[in-house]
């Protein structure tokens, strides 16, 4: 899986690159944090969790087992359907994983200063864009799965799990009840014209 990851570093430096002249206006400024506490899901593919885990390896033992705890909670959140901040945000509205934050928080910004009555709005030509960088990073991991960041995030924490996904396996079955309950996404679906959710 590991070799995969230039390529997916690939994905996001050309939709940056195809979409930089439509976002020069952007209200968007550093410390916002709108997106990261009031938008739905996060959604990113298992290969993407792959390199967040491995970032948060690099943090302290203390900021680790935070972490832990706001992840329990937001994911009992996420399952009552209620709209929870990231835990991956931080006091000051900055983002922790900034340098490898997923697709999801790479593709939004808005055109005016966003609120509950007046969210995001993002341009025609950059939200196509952004339909196919989707497409490649599901192709990419093409043995893996999308679905919302803590809940990917929980999978691959998963042993037997990580286990059958380093390898390179493909064993949907072994997270069917899980899967459903969370809407989890197989990425190998969406090119074979079947319905890509568990
Ligand atoms: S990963 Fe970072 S940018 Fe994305 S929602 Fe969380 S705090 Fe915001």
């Amino acid at each position: 899986m590991k070799e995969k990851i230039p390529a997916l570093k690939d994905i996001y430096t050309r939709f940056e690159a195809k979409t930089l002249a439509y976002k020069t206006d952007a209200a968007c400024e550093k410390g916002c944090g709108y997106c990261c506490t009031e938008a739905g899901r996060i959604d990113i593919t298992t290969l993407e969790g792959l390199v967040i885990r491995k970032a948060m390896e690099g943090f302290e033992r203390s900021r680790q087992k935070n972490l832990t705890k706001l992840f329990q909670q937001e994911i009992r959140k996420r399952e009552k359907k209620v709209v929870a901040a990231c835990p991956f945000l931080m006091k000051n509205n900055a983002c922790m994983i900034y340098e490898v934050r997923p697709f999801s928080c790479r593709r939004i910004y808005s055109t005016h200063v966003c609120s509950r009555e007046n969210p995001p709005r993002v341009n025609r030509q950059v939200m196509e864009a952004a339909g196919q960088s989707i497409k490649e990073l599901r192709q990419l991991d093409i043995t893996g799965y999308s679905g919302h960041l803590s809940f990917i995030l929980y999978m691959l924490s998963t042993p037997a799990f990580l286990d059958t996904y380093m390898e390179g396996k493909f064993k949907p079955e072994e997270i069917m009840e899980f899967g459903k309950t969370h809407n989890i996404a197989i990425n190998k679906m969406i090119f074979t014209g079947s319905s890509n959710i568990i």
